[in-house]
């Protein structure tokens, strides 16, 4: 059984990997620490999974604790993701109380850990208060923001700050997401893991499987958007850009996404692009549960093309998965599409549904342009979003957060 190095090795090449050793062995006999709030759901838990037993590898002492609370501490982080993401509500105080207290108590749960640790990754809001309760702590403190807190509702933000600020630096996904802080602020993009299910290679049959299932044409071309039915995803623009298209090329749609059924808005939004679709028998909108990871990854690669035409956009990982497996993206010109989509190389950005249509348009016809575009989308990702680089730029800050004093960094 291949190592996880030997596994990432194969996808990213033995630079990359020799890369981290490089930045590994500038950490020996330092311990980090990581905290969150969850072993399980979430874009944070998924990262983590990976990226700890990677370091355990590479010979770095990591650990990874996640902070225990009740139903209204939840409650009251919850509150504060909406509310730093832009929502306007205001927290009861009683709950930023208890909010304080079970951070206190966790830390004093964690006390000697924390107290020892050269590093700590305090990941996201729910345990960034606990550093208050570390005063005697040798080590840096920093704290990992995965959300985006671009225009927050700023009492919010400020009652949050006031803990922040107190770590010795902060990690943002995009320059856009990020507040002033009196600290050293680093970026870090989020990334894709190769070897997941959602992203790793599918046989021949999985994929005639998927057809099959969905009745799509193998013969006909297939265009794509994965996204739960939102409408700064703009599903009904795609649906128009469809139609705009079947005029003159016999495409097919699919429209994929979840989570409809719970959220008031997504049942809404989806009722309304079924509408729009009508009897076409060529349009498929799928209704996926969450963890339907095999299907995404089936769809995203029996398509010619995947969309991604949001009107507002976070990062968007549908679009690094789509690129990831070859496909230009023709995404809206907005947030962190424009980072992965390099217009007329990885993909086109586009602002409207005639603009996206036009482009569809043109790749279906020009399967030559098609082809050398999903080959850059591919090699693009390698280099960029997937997990290996994310994990190369946490050890690049650990190395420089803990040499500041220090001109020159040698790797050997
Ligand atoms: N996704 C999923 N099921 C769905 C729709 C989306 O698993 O029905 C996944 C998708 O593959 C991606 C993530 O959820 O990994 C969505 O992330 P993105 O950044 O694109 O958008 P968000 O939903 O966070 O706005």
């Amino acid at each position: 059984m291949a190592t996880l190095l030997q596994q990432y090795e194969r996808v990213v090449g033995t630079e990359v990997i020799d890369q981290l050793w490089q930045l590994a062995r500038l950490l020996d006999g330092m311990h980090i620490v990581h905290i969150n709030s969850t072993r399980a759901g979430g874009g944070v838990a998924e990262i983590l999974h990976r990226i700890i037993p990677l370091k355990h590898e590479l010979g770095i002492d990591t650990t990874w604790e996640t902070i225990t609370g009740d139903a209204d501490f939840f409650q009251c982080t919850k509150l504060m993701h909406n509310t730093l993401q832009g929502n306007r509500i205001d927290i009861p105080d009683l709950l930023l109380r208890h909010y304080e207290n079970i951070n206190t108590e966790n830390a004093t749960r964690l006390k000697g850990l924390l107290e020892d640790a050269d590093i700590v990754f305090i990941h996201d809001p729910q345990p960034a208060a606990m550093i208050e309760s570390i005063p005697s702590r040798k080590g840096k403190w920093i704290w990992r923001c995965h959300i985006d807190v671009s225009s927050p509702y700023r009492p919010v933000w400020k009652y949050l700050r006031d803990f922040v600020r107190g770590y010795d630096a902060s990690v943002w996904s995009l320059s856009e997401f990020a507040q002033r802080l009196p600290h050293p602020m680093y970026l870090i993009p989020p990334s894709i893991d190769p070897l997941s299910d959602k992203n790793s290679d599918m046989s021949e049959e999985e994929l005639a499987n998927a057809y099959a299932r969905w009745e799509i044409d193998p013969d006909r071309p297939v265009i794509t958007q994965i996204s739960r039915f939102d409408r700064f995803k703009d599903p009904l623009g795609v649906v128009r850009a469809y139609r705009l298209v079947k005029d003159f090329i016999p495409v097919q749609l699919v429209l994929a996404g979840g989570g409809a059924t719970d959220d008031p808005e997504g049942e809404e939004v989806f009722n309304e692009v079924k509408a729009s679709a009508g009897d076409d028998p060529d349009v498929h909108i799928l209704l996926l549960p969450p963890d339907d990871h095999r299907t995404i990854n089936a769809l995203q690669r029996i398509s010619d093309i995947v969309l991604q035409k949001s009107t507002r956009e976070g990062f968007g990982l549908t679009v690094t998965e789509a690129l990831w497996k070859g496909k230009p993206v023709i995404g809206g010109d907005t947030g962190g599409i424009r980072l992965q989509v390099v217009n007329h190389h990885t993909g086109f950005l586009v602002n409207t549904p005639e603009g996206a249509a036009l482009r569809i348009r043109y790749l279906l016809k020009r399967r030559d342009r098609l082809e050398e575009m999903g080959q850059k989308a591919r090699e693009f990702v390698r280099e960029n979003f997937l997990i290996t680089r994310h994990l190369r730029e946490y050890l690049t800050l650990v190395v420089a957060i803990t040499n500041e004093n220090r001109d020159r960094i040698e790797l050997l």
